[in-house]
């Protein structure tokens, strides 16, 4: 898709501050610092519409990006690293538990990992979580220039494992640095938004 139009819409920290225009929405998930904002950037094709930051787990909010007028990419930022108190992380995990359970806008949730490591509890549960309320998801894992080709598919392995073995087509390898997996991307959220 050739983008031509993206724009921050909002940081909601409720519903009620949802967009209410009825577009479709594609959620992004994931620990801070994963690549949430490099991955919708480099689809995107912009410097730094979604921010990249260094200081993870900031602000504990949806945030709403626009694109060609057409859905919105939901960066899901916050668990993992968030420097915040039990509360206020269970709040935020109710927030998050409420949007990916009632909201009927979202038809597809990325789940990124990043290619070096071993999900986290978070993300696996994010997984189970989908799949429980049989919502599509997908798993990005990011960063993958950081690896050697020869030993992708170890790493594809091994993620794929610690997620329960989900079937392989729904894994991508992905670097918002070269630019691998971009194509493929776009062929998934094309699929859901061009439908
Ligand atoms: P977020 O907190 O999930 O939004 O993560 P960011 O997009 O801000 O990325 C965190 C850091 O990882 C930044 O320094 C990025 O430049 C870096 N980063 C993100 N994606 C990639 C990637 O695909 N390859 C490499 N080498 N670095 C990346």
């Amino acid at each position: 898709m050739k983008v031509t139009n993206a724009e921050f819409t909002i940081s909601a920290v409720g519903p009620n501050q949802y967009p209410t225009d009825q577009k479709v929405e594609i959620a992004l998930s994931g620990r801070s610092n994963v690549g949430k904002s490099s991955f919708i950037n480099r689809l995107i094709q912009r410097k730094s519409l979604a921010r990249t930051s260094s200081k993870p787990g900031k602000t504990q909010t949806l945030n709403f990006y626009h694109i060609n007028d057409l859905f919105y990419f939901v960066d899901v930022p916050g668990y993992g690293y968030a420097k915040v108190s039990k509360k206020e992380r269970e709040k935020w995990g109710k927030m998050i538990e409420e949007y990916i359970t009632t909201r009927e806008n979202l038809e597809l949730v990325l789940i990124l990992v990043d290619f070096r490591h071993e999900p986290s509890t978070e993300d696996v549960q994010m997984r189970e979580f989908l799949e429980y309320y049989e919502i599509p998801y997908r798993i990005i894992m990011t960063k993958c220039d950081k690896i050697p080709r020869g030993k992708w598919n170890k790493h594809v392995s091994q993620i794929r494992k610690a997620f329960g073995k989900p079937p392989e087509e729904l894994f991508l390898t992905f670097s918002s640095e070269t630019g691998e997996g971009v194509e493929k991307a776009w062929e998934w959220i094309e699929s859901i938004v061009l439908e």
